[in-house]
């Protein structure tokens, strides 16, 4: 894996940036966090995420990969612009308070495997927050996650992560967690059908908000195609 690592970066132009944390407010959410690599692309930042895991998400599910569309939001709401200032888009010393030119653009976002395929790496690729039907979907998809967490109860949505869930055993969406929490409490009824349920939840979900026009067709995504690094 590390071998493949360094091909793959040996095989790169060096990034503008590599650990690059960010800070920045969207909406109702603080997105918080740090980007494994950033490369300048154009007029614009692409963001690679590196995996370890084996299991690789379709093409068209990557294209709306929740965590991926997150980084790109950051970067479109300037949560990068100390990388727009090692790209020489901001001018060093400028006042505090300048508005300074717009940030760099969201050029994409990519998936990087290191421990699957036997030819090099797997990369999942999602095109630029413009390209995208609804450029917004993202954007009221974090929003719409902190209104969420920020609400009194959070409920048992199984999904594909249950598997490895360090709660599983006590959680009412599960088998083995019912014999501790009973999955609907006597009377509890009409406050379940008010769950606060993700509008993103799925990848068709997303698809729906990204490109409504083109939601019906599963099969194929803006650009598809399966590269190998
Ligand atoms: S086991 Fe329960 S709490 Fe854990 S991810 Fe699944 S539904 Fe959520």
């Amino acid at each position: 894996m590390v071998r493949r690592l360094g091909e793959l970066q040996r095989a790169q132009e060096a990034p503008v940036a590599v650990e690059q944390g960010f800070d920045v407010v969207v909406g109702r959410a603080r997105l918080r966090g740090s980007m494994d690599r950033i490369d300048r692309q154009g007029d614009g930042l692409v963001v690679t995420d590196y995996k370890t895991g084996a299991s690789v998400p379709s093409i068209p599910d990557a294209q709306v990969d929740p965590q991926l569309a997150a980084y790109q939001v950051a970067v479109a709401a300037g949560g990068t612009a100390a990388v727009d200032t090692a790209a020489g888009e901001h001018p060093a010393g400028a006042a505090p308070g300048d508005a300074g030119p717009d940030p760099l653009r969201a050029r994409g976002a990519r998936l990087v495997y290191l421990a699957r395929g036997s030819r090099g790496a797997t990369v999942r690729e999602q095109p630029p927050v413009e390209s995208w039907g609804d450029p917004g979907w993202a954007a009221a998809m974090v929003d719409q996650a902190a209104q969420i967490m920020a609400s009194a109860q959070f409920w048992a949505t199984p999904n594909k992560g249950c598997e490895t869930c360090g709660v599983r055993r006590s959680c009412p969406a599960r088998e083995e967690g019912r014999r501790l929490v009973p999955p609907r409490a006597p009377g509890r009824d009409r406050d379940l059908g008010r769950a606060p349920v993700s509008d993103y939840a799925t990848p068709q979900a997303r698809r729906e908000r990204a490109w409504p026009e083109r939601a019906t067709d599963d099969s194929t995504g803006a650009g598809a195609r399966e590269d190998q690094a």
